[in-house]
């Protein structure tokens, strides 16, 4: 089966300070599986290292921890991840938890104080309205 990963997870340097979020609990599904690794937050144009980002909850524009709006890198991030994974006919996603790209369930209050928030990342809301069953690396797969 083919499964659209987030990047970080599978150790690719890939997130905002130029470090990755292996998980060996994700890099071992591919011994049964095919993991295509993306990150829609460098799909979308932003480079690596970048400034970190949170969903502003009141609006629902992102911005950068410099008061920098990157709603629109974001969203197109999310849809070209998206392309991939509908070319590749992925039915399932494991996400990097808590990220405002790829959170699941929860995310970032947008106060950038480490708060939690119940809500999705823009590519895991993305995958959702698409048929897509959204995991994180934190949860029990059920593929
Ligand atoms: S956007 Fe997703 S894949 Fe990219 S670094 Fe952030 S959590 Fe990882």
């Amino acid at each position: 089966m083919n499964i659209i990963v987030s990047a970080c997870l599978l150790g690719i340097n890939s997130k905002y300070d130029g470090g990755n979020n292996y998980t060996e609990k994700v890099e071992s599904l591919a011994k049964e599986h095919t993991l295509i690794p993306v990150c829609p937050e460098q799909l979308g144009g932003l480079s690596t290292p970048r400034y970190p980002a949170e969903i502003i909850q009141s609006s629902s524009i992102i911005l950068n921890s410099q008061g920098q709006d990157v709603t629109f890198n974001f969203k197109k991030g999310a849809e070209e991840a998206l392309k991939i994974a509908l070319l590749n006919n992925c039915k399932y996603a494991i996400l990097k938890s808590k990220s405002p790209s790829c959170g699941y369930g929860f995310i970032y209050d947008g106060t950038f104080s480490n708060r939690l928030v119940i809500g999705n990342g823009v590519f895991a809301q993305l995958l959702i309205e698409n048929g897509i069953k959204v995991y994180t690396e934190e949860d029990e797969f059920l593929l």
